[in-house]
């Protein structure tokens, strides 16, 4: 790769600033919530039991990239509402998907930090769009990307003008398919080694399996991720999407403290 702005010399890192959250410093960032929107009263009592275990920010789609155009698409604006007022109620930056270009300045006035999932990281047209605003980025590995093409991709919103991108590696296909997709932690590996910006793993989406989402977020921590992001909800079972990788809210205080013992001897 020739000289990059997501590379740099060590100590000249990026921290990427979330309101009053920072990823990429000593402590780690764990962001979690549904996979997506669901109403006010549900979303209200998962951020209210997240906030309570230590969590920094929400999660929740509101426009979902789904498999099947039948399935559940996402409440859109509605969604973006509640999530904002929700996370503005418990003071949780929140986080959330955008998959057109043409919703982005609208999505800007309720989203803190813009989601890219991992079907969209090869949409160069809507990277473009991202580097011109100041938005924080959360760039998902594509499913099948090389970690060459991903930082390109990562490229393409900081030369556009920029720098707030955090990588988010979620699970490559390969061969196996026991799991939803295989958690390539390498990444991580050379990521804080080699580049300048942030990486978080996603482990839901990586297992697709929520029995194995703890010990493979442990796992992320060891391997020097700067954070997580998780999908829980109060009601797993009930999640109108992707609850079979949906853990319970009630799970994820043991992982942050877990999380906390292990970055002490980071
Ligand atoms: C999600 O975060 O719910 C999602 C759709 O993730 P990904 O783009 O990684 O599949
Ligand atoms: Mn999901």
């Amino acid at each position: 790769m020739e000289n990059l702005l997501v590379m740099g010399k060590s100590g000249d890192r990026i921290n990427v600033k979330v309101k009053n959250i920072v990823i990429g410093e000593k402590e780690k960032v764990i962001i979690s919530g549904p996979c997506s929107v669901e109403d006010e009263s549900t979303m209200d009592k998962i951020a209210s039991s997240l906030k309570d275990k230590g969590v920094h920010m929400l999660r929740g789609g509101a426009f979902k990239p789904r498999t099947s155009p039948y399935s559940f698409q996402g409440l859109k604006f509605e969604g973006l509402k509640i999530l904002k007022n929700i996370g503005h109620k418990y003071d949780m930056p929140i986080v959330s998907e955008v998959m057109d270009p043409r919703d982005l300045d609208e999505c800007c006035k309720y989203i803190d930090m813009i989601q890219i999932g991992s079907r969209n990281m090869y949409n160069y047209t809507l990277l473009k769009e991202l580097g011109k605003i100041k938005k924080p980025v959360l760039l998902k590995r594509g499913m099948s990307a090389t970690i060459s093409e991903w930082l390109y991709a990562a490229e393409y919103i900081m030369s556009a003008g920029n720098s707030n991108v955090v990588l988010c590696e979620r699970g490559i296909r390969t061969f196996e398919n026991y799991t939803r997709n295989t958690l390539d932690l390498n990444s991580v590996a050379v990521i804080k080694d080699k580049y300048r910006i942030p990486i978080i793993v996603d482990p839901s989406h990586a297992l697709g399996l929520r029995e194995y989402v703890p010990s493979m977020s442990l796992a992320s921590i060891a391997a020097g991720a700067d954070g997580l992001i998780i999908e829980s909800h109060i009601d797993p079972q009930k999640a109108v999407s992707d609850g079979r990788q949906t853990i319970s809210v009630e799970k994820i205080g043991d992982i942050a403290y877990k999380i906390k013992k292990i970055n002490e001897i980071l």
